[in-house]
C-alpha cells in the first residue's frame, strides 16, 4: 500500500491518502492542545502511545461487534483506516462528573451518574465545539435520525465494553469522545480512542492519566500516558 497526499493535518493526527481510494493512513504526532488551540505544547512519545491504544481499542470493539474505521497498525505513529466521511459530531459519554459538566451543572468533579450521560456537541473549531441536540442534528442535517439512533446506541455499547475493560485494568473510565464517520454508506466508529479523548483515573487513588495532566499543568504528563498503555498491555 502506497501513502501518498496528505489530505488533512489537525491538531494530533495527520490523514493520508494511499493508492487505495477506500483506504487512508492516519499518522500520530506528539502534539498537544487544549481550550480550542489556546494552549499548544508537545508530549514526548504521546503519537506512538495513542497510536497503539487506538488499535487495541479498537481490535477490542471491533471484536465485540463494533464496526471500525481500524484495519492494522503499520508502524510506531501510523495505522491504516477506511476512509470515512467524519460525521461533524462528537460524542460524550460521561460516567463520572467531570471537566465541562460538572462545571455547567455545578456538580462536584468526581461524582458518579446514576446513569450514563450522553452527550452531541457540533464539530466547529470557529464556534468552540458547542453542545446541541437530536433536533439541532436534524434541522441543521448534521446526521439522519437512523444514524443518530445507531451512534447513541453504538456509543452506549462501547461504553459498557470499555469500563469493564478498563476496570480490569485498575482504571476508572470517567468520560469519553468519540466520533463517528461513514464508509460505503456504513456508519462506524472512527477517530482515536487514547488520553487524549478519555479520561483515565486510577481507580484506588483518583489520579488523573490523561490529558488533563497537560490542559491544568499537573505534571507527569508522559508519565501518565505510559502508565495508561502499560496497564492495558499487560
Ligand atoms: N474531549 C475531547 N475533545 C474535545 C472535547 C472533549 O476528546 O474537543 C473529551 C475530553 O478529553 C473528555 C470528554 O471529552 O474525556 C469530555 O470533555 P469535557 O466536555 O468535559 O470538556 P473539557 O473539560 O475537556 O473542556
Amino acid at each position: 500500500m502506497m501513502k501518498k497526499d496528505m489530505i488533512y493535518e489537525g491538531k494530533a493526527k495527520k490523514v493520508f491518502k494511499t493508492d487505495d481510494s477506500k483506504r487512508y493512513i492516519v499518522g500520530y504526532k506528539d502534539d498537544a492542545t487544549a481550550f480550542n488551540g489556546e494552549k499548544k505544547g508537545t508530549i514526548v512519545g504521546k503519537g506512538i502511545i495513542n497510536n497503539k491504544m487506538s488499535a487495541l481499542v479498537f481490535k477490542l470493539l471491533e471484536g465485540r461487534g463494533i464496526p471500525t474505521h481500524f484495519i492494522d497498525i503499520l508502524n510506531d505513529r501510523e495505522m491504516m483506516v477506511k476512509a470515512v466521511e467524519i460525521l461533524p459530531l462528537e460524542v460524550i459519554v460521561r460516567n463520572v462528573a467531570a471537566g465541562s459538566l460538572a462545571k455547567r451543572l455545578g456538580i462536584d468533579e468526581g461524582t458518579e451518574m446514576k446513569e450514563p450521560v450522553l452527550e452531541f456537541c457540533y464539530k466547529n473549531d470557529d464556534l468552540g465545539d458547542p453542545m446541541i441536540n437530536e433536533y439541532h442534528i436534524k434541522a441543521i442535517d448534521l446526521a439522519t435520525e437512523e444514524q443518530i439512533q445507531l451512534i447513541k446506541r453504538y456509543s452506549l455499547k462501547i461504553n459498557e465494553i470499555l469500563k469493564r475493560f478498563f476496570i480490569e485494568r485498575n482504571i476508572k473510565l470517567v468520560d469519553f469522545k468519540l466520533e463517528f464517520g461513514t464508509h460505503d454508506g456504513e456508519v462506524i466508529l472512527a477517530d482515536e480512542v487514547s488520553p487524549d479523548t478519555c479520561r483515565l483515573w486510577d481507580a484506588d487513588t483518583n489520579k488523573k492519566l490523561d490529558k488533563d495532566r497537560f490542559r491544568r499543568d499537573l505534571g507527569d504528563v508522559e508519565e501518565a500516558y505510559n502508565e495508561v498503555l502499560g496497564r492495558i498491555l499487560f
